[in-house]
């Protein structure tokens, strides 16, 4: 019988799963990926970890109780920067112990350090590190690394150039710059959990498209293209999610490419607190586009979102018919 991993699917899931899920099936792994978010994922999460983590973590302690009793391993890496000379948020490189001392039973866990800040020179051992809970053998390793990082890069790729994919479920086709198209454009920013989660968000993307709007999200620009346009921010940015986040609003201003933002933020996010501020303080202050922010939290109302989507919807649609008519001063 083959090892059963299992992969929760929360926070990094939504950005890596092609890659993790890819590497661990050609060792010859099976992998068990828990259910998507629902209230009693959520109701373990909350049960289960500390009250002033954020949501997201919370969500994520959830997903592990679903699979713990199911798998031999839990692929759970403390994850400190995934690229160079940047930090993600340290609720990353804490989750392995958070894991470890609020839930009892667990099965054996994959805790290797991710670490790339200075450089990439040890991403063969860190495979390897992760590799060796499956596989003695080097050579197979770095073989399943190697088709997995191709498989997770079609991914990426296709999100860019178009074409119709889903991450995780969640149906998206990027035609952030098809001029022709008729219809509202909506950038949907956020965290990629925040974002793809649709328990989490309460379907905000499915919503913003029932109001025949065309969607896009961060993963459609693409890391290099964001790495580009953050170059230009006059600041520190040595935060993963800080620096997609401002490459993606500085490219938006200077394409102009949608009508609206929507930013999808958590409630006890420490790094949203600076980075959501920032967007929008960057939105407002150099272009016109309607910018709405969301905090979600464990008590969010679908009614209540409803109508901050329509309201938001009805406002940048209006805008076509009154905004000349409208003083700017009142
Ligand atoms: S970035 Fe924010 S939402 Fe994500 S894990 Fe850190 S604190 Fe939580």
């Amino acid at each position: 019988m083959s090892v059963r991993v299992g992969i929760p699917r929360a926070l990094l899931f939504y950005e890596y799963y092609p890659l993790w899920i890819s590497f661990f099936q050609n060792l010859g792994a099976e992998v068990i990926v828990s259910q998507k978010t629902n209230k009693e994922i959520l109701d373990m999460g909350v049960k289960n970890t500390v009250d002033e983590a954020c949501i997201p973590v919370k969500i994520f302690h959830g997903h592990v109780v679903d699979l713990k009793d199911r798998v031999d391993y839990l692929f759970i890496p403390r994850i400190k920067s995934i690229f160079k000379n940047e930090y993600i948020c340290p609720k990353f490189s804490g989750l392995p112990e958070m894991i470890k001392h609020s839930i009892s039973e667990l099965p054996k866990v994959i805790d290797t350090e991710i670490n790339f800040f200075k450089s990439r020179k040890r991403l063969n051992n860190t495979i390897y590190e992760i590799g060796k809970y499956i596989s003695n053998d080097h050579k197979s390793i770095m073989s399943a690394y190697g088709k997995a990082c191709l498989e997770y890069k079609r991914h990426r790729k296709n999100i860019e150039d178009g074409e119709a994919v889903s991450i995780d479920g969640v149906k998206i086709l990027n035609q952030i710059n098809d001029s022709k198209l008729q219809g509202k454009k909506v950038m949907v920013m956020g965290h990629p959990y925040n974002v793809y989660d649709t328990y989490l968000n309460i379907d905000i993307l499915d919503k913003i498209k029932s109001n025949e709007a065309i969607v896009s999200t961060p993963e459609m620009i693409g890391d290099k293209c964001t790495i580009e346009y953050s170059k230009k921010f006059n600041g520190n940015l040595s935060w993963t999610f800080a620096r997609k986040l401002v490459g993606t609003a500085l490219y938006l201003i200077d394409t102009k490419s949608v009508d609206g933002i929507i930013y999808i933020s958590t409630f006890g996010c420490g790094v949203d607190s600076v980075v959501a501020d920032l967007v929008e303080k960057l939105i407002r202050r150099h272009t016109n586009i309607p910018f709405a922010l969301i905090t979600l939290d464990e008590h969010s109302g679908e009614a209540g979102i409803n109508t901050r989507i329509e309201a938001f919807m009805d406002m940048i649609k209006w805008r076509d018919i009154l905004e000349d008519n409208i003083s700017a001063h009142g």
